[in-house]
């Protein structure tokens, strides 16, 4: 490969962002990171500027600007702060790869903008296409633009489509986890507090997406996020619990065969796939033995319990703006809850309310979502006063 790939890493101090240093830091000849930014660990986007020297840095959090600036006087490093700025350093001419591993809403702007200036996108961001994955790919088809999955789910499935060409999809089934609570009834769910929430089986991640995962909000979003990036119905998704997280995900053609992605869940991979797609670059990563997971199971979904896996649905199937709602509800009730201001069965009550409470409108318009998700954030937030 002649040109070292140019990336910039929106959200580098979180779990996503710091497994792709890792991945970026094993192929100094073939990556050239370009872009760093943080929302407020400050502390950390200086380290790793100091380590990476990127071009740029951006701290989400205007206070921290000066902060950050000082720290790297002596750095070749221009430091830049807040939203509009996250935006924009996605367009540098060094730059061809977008990673958007920060969490929530607030990588759509940033995601557009990066689309719009014809950069490829390594999405772990799956809350950007939940939210307007109409417009996403609407917006990536026009410019030309790949939009690659970093989601283990959802790399899997772009795994398993490689060498398919033409060949239709007939169903896919994402797989779950099932996370801490899996097997639950919701009389024991009523005590849970977020140290439990917390505590993944298999995987180690930020702390938003951990809730999702145990409230299976996680699943639902992940459901939409297949849906814009394999142009699926919603009965061509379905969802298996398998607990051991080996497979990944699969696809059935329309044969019938069925084509699984495995390996020990480790998110490094399906980074670097997404960063090197088409190519599979040899690693050290350890190796799935067989003989350690002798019986791999799978079961169906508790919906009934969980109630945020068929809001998801509810919301695929319906369209519009439903999803965008039901997206930024999620986002204001996981916090509350991670405050202790909610319990943990409240969060699919208020995801529920605020999803029945949305203006529906089906116009995949930038600023219907933008008013979508600021609605849908008051009525959750007084929903939870209520509480
Ligand atoms: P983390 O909470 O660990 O990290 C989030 C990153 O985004 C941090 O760098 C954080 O900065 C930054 N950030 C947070 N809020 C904002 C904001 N408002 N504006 C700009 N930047 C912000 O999350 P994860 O790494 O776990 O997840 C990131 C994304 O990847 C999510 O969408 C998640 O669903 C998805 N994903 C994650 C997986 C995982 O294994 N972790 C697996 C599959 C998907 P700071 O540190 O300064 O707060
Ligand atoms: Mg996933």
């Amino acid at each position: 490969m002649s040109e070292k790939i140019g990336i910039a890493i929106l959200g580098s101090t979180g779990s996503i962002g710091t497994q792709a240093l890792e991945v970026i830091e094993s192929y100094p000849d073939r990556f050239d990171l370009r872009v760093l930014t943080a929302h407020s660990n400050a502390a950390l986007l200086i380290a790793q500027a100091k380590k990476f020297e990127p071009q740029c840095v951006v701290i989400g959090d205007e206070s921290k600007y000066l902060l950050v600036k000082e720290a790297l006087e002596k750095e070749d490093i221009l430091v830049y702060a807040g939203e509009n700025a996250l935006a924009e350093v996605t367009t540098l001419d060094s730059v061809h790869v977008v990673l958007t591993a920060l969490v929530g809403y607030a990588g759509l702007k940033p995601t557009l903008a990066a689309i719009r200036a014809k950069k490829n996108i390594a999405l772990a961001n799956k809350e950007t296409l939940v939210v307007a994955g109409e417009l996403v790919t609407k917006e990536a088809r026009k410019y030309g633009v790949s939009i690659y999955p970093v989601d283990s789910e959802h790399s899997a499935i772009f795994q398993c489509l490689t060498g398919e060409h033409m060949n239709a999809i007939e169903k896919i089934y994402l797989t779950a986890s099932g996370g801490p609570f899996r097997g639950w009834s919701t009389e024991q769910l009523e005590k849970v507090k977020k140290e439990h929430a917390l505590k993944h089986p298999n995987w180690v991640m930020g702390a938003k997406i951990t809730i999702d995962s145990a409230s299976l909000m996680n699943k639902g979003l992940e459901v939409i996020e297949a849906k814009w990036l394999f142009d699926l119905k919603p009965e061509q998704i379905d969802v298996i619990v398998h607990p051991q997280s080996i497979v990944h995900s699969l696809v059935q053609f329309e044969d019938g065969s069925m084509k699984a992605q495995m390996g020990l869940p480790d998110m490094k991979l399906p980074i670097q796939y997404a960063l090197t797609f088409p190519y599979r670059w040899k690693t050290d990563f350890p190796r799935f033995n067989f003989m350690d997971y002798p019986n791999l199971t799978f079961e169906q979904a508790d919906r009934k319990t969980f109630r945020n896996l068929d809001l998801a649905f509810e919301a695929l199937t319906k369209g519009g703006n439903l999803a965008c709602s039901l997206n930024a509800a999620n986002e204001v009730s996981v916090a509350a809850f991670l405050k202790d201001e909610i319990s943990f069965l409240d969060i699919a009550k208020i995801n529920e309310a605020t999803m029945n409470a949305t203006q529906f409108n089906t116009s995949a318009d930038y600023d219907v979502y933008v008013q979508t998700d600021q609605l849908a954030r008051e009525y959750a937030q007084n929903a939870i006063q209520l509480i």
